[in-house]
C-alpha cells in the first residue's frame, strides 16, 4: 500500500547526511567531551562545531548555545531557570502555549509565581498591545511561541520583543516549530532565550538547544558537573549534538526555496479538500501561518475517525496535538481561539515536509472525500443538520 506521511508537525524523517554523522560520532568518535586526552579532544570539537552551526543558523554566538535534551526540556530551563534564579516575579505567556510551556507554568504557579495567561483571538494571535498591558513591576519573563505546532499561527514575537526590552522583561519564544520554516534570528527578534529541537527539523530525537542571550542568568534544572557552562550538567549526548548541528545547519540552508515547496504542497491539499469536500474549516491565521501546516474541521465527524480512515489508507496524519489525541479531547488550542466544542473535536492537522510530493497530495484528495462520506453518512449530526450548498467551503470569515 502506497505510504504518505504528513504528520512533519510531530517529528521528522532524520535527514541522510545527519543520520551519517550521528553514526560516525557513535561508532568513531566516542570519547568523552571532558576528557583531556585526544579522544575526548575530538567530541569536544565536534560538539563545538556543532554548537557553531546551530548559532550560525540563529544568529547567535556559540557561547549562547545550550545543549539540552530537546524542545521540552529548553522550555523548562528557560522558564523555571528564570524564575527561581529570580526568587520570585511574574510571569507572562498564552493559552495556546506547547504542554512544555503550560504545565511548566503550571508548576510554577504552585510554587508561588503568578502567571497570566492571555487569550487569543479566533486565529490563535496575541497582539503586543496585549503583553504590555500585562506586563506589571513584578514581571521577570514573558513566553510567547513563535508559532503555533497546532494550527500553525505566527505570533508577532518581534514586535514582542521591541517592547520586552523597552519595559526591562526578559522574553523567552519556544520556536521548535518554526525553526527551519521561517526565519528565525534572535537579534532582530528581540529574544532573549530561544527554544530549539532536533527532530522536528530532520535531526535526531531527544536533543535540542536553547539559547540564552549573553548576560541572562539562569539556575540550572538538574545538579551535577559543570558542563554546558554550569547550565545543564551531565556528559553530553554526542552524536545526538552533532547530529543537531547538522540539521540545523540544512535548515537554515535553502529556506526560501524549502518553504516555498511547502506552501505549494499545503495549498494543493487544502484548495483540494475545500473543492471536493463541503462543510470544511480552516483553522489558524488565513496568511500569518507557517507553511507546512493545514489545520482543518471537518464538521459532523471526529478527527480521530479520520485519522483512522486515513491511517487504513497509508496516510499518517494528527488530530489536536500527538500528547492529547487518542483522549477525545478537545484542544486546548482550538478551544481557546473559541472554537465550538464539536468541531474542535473534528479537527485534523496535515503538516507537509521536504519529500512531500504533488502525487503524495493527490493521493489523499483521492481517499479523503470518500472516508468523510462514509463517516458522514453514519453521524446523527450529519443526518440532522441544516444543509448547505454540495461543495461549499465555510472559512472563518462564514
Ligand atoms: C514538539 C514541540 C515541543 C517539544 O519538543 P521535544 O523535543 O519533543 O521535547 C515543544 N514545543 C513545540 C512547539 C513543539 O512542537
Amino acid at each position: 500500500m502506497r505510504e504518505v506521511y504528513l504528520d512533519h508537525a510531530a517529528t521528522t524523517p532524520v535527514h541522510h547526511e545527519v543520520a551519517a554523522l550521528v553514526e560516525e560520532h557513535m561508532l568513531q568518535v566516542y570519547g568523552n567531551p571532558s576528557s583531556l586526552h585526544r579522544f575526548g579532544r575530538r567530541a569536544r570539537a565536534a560538539m563545538e562545531e556543532a554548537r557553531e552551526r546551530v548559532a550560525r543558523a540563529i544568529a547567535a554566538e556559540p557561547e549562547e548555545i545550550v545543549f539540552t535534551s530537546g524542545g521540552t526540556e529548553s522550555n523548562n530551563l528557560a522558564l523555571k531557570g528564570v524564575a527561581i534564579r529570580a526568587g520570585r516575579g511574574h510571569l507572562i505567556t498564552t493559552q495556546v502555549e506547547h504542554h512544555a510551556v503550560l504545565h511548566t507554568c503550571e508548576a510554577l504557579e504552585k510554587q508561588g509565581f503568578p502567571i497570566t495567561y492571555l487569550p487569543v483571538d479566533r486565529y490563535g494571535r496575541v497582539t503586543p498591545e496585549q503583553v504590555a498591558a500585562a506586563i506589571t513591576a513584578d514581571t521577570v519573563l514573558v513566553s510567547v511561541m513563535m508559532a503555533n505546532n497546532e494550527v500553525g499561527t505566527i505570533q508577532p514575537i518581534a514586535a514582542i520583543g521591541a517592547i520586552c526590552r523597552e519595559r526591562g522583561v526578559l522574553l523567552h519564544t519556544d520556536a521548535v516549530q518554526s525553526f527551519g520554516q521561517l526565519n528565525v534570528d534572535v537579534r532582530s527578534l528581540s529574544v532573549d532565550l530561544l527554544t530549539l529541537s532536533g527532530h522536528k527539523v530532520y535531526g535526531p530525537k531527544g536533543v535540542g538547544a536553547l539559547y540564552v542571550r549573553r548576560g541572562v542568568r539562569l539556575a540550572p534544572l538538574m545538579q551535577g558537573g559543570g558542563h554546558e557552562r554550569k547550565r545543564r550538567p551531565g556528559t553530553e549526548n554526542v552524536p545526538g549534538i552533532v547530529g543537531l548541528g547538522k540539521a540545523a545547519e540544512l535548515a537554515s540552508r535553502d529556506l526560501p526555496e524549502r518553504a516555498r515547496h511547502l506552501a505549494a504542497m499545503r495549498d494543493r491539499l487544502t484548495r483540494g479538500i475545500q473543492e471536493k469536500i463541503g462543510d470544511v474549516v480552516l483553522n489558524g491565521h488565513p496568511t500569518e501561518r507557517l507553511p507546512n501546516n493545514a489545520n482543518l474541521c471537518f464538521r459532523y465527524v471526529e478527527g480521530e475517525s479520520v485519522l483512522l480512515a486515513l491511517d487504513s489508507k497509508g496516510i499518517g496524519a494528527s488530530s489536536g496535538s500527538a500528547c492529547t489525541s487518542g483522549a477525545l479531547e478537545p484542544s486546548h488550542v482550538l478551544m481557546a481561539m473559541g472554537l465550538p466544542h464539536d468541531l474542535a473535536q473534528g479537527s485534523v492537522r496535515f503538516s507537509v515536509g521536504r519529500q512531500t510530493t504533488a502525487e503524495d497530495i493527490d493521493y489523499v484528495l483521492d481517499v479523503l472525500p470518500p472516508s468523510i462520506g462514509r463517516l458522514r453518512a453514519m453521524s446523527p449530526l450529519y443526518a440532522e443538520r441544516v444543509p448547505e450548498a454540495p461543495g461549499a467551503c465555510v472559512t472563518e470569515e462564514g
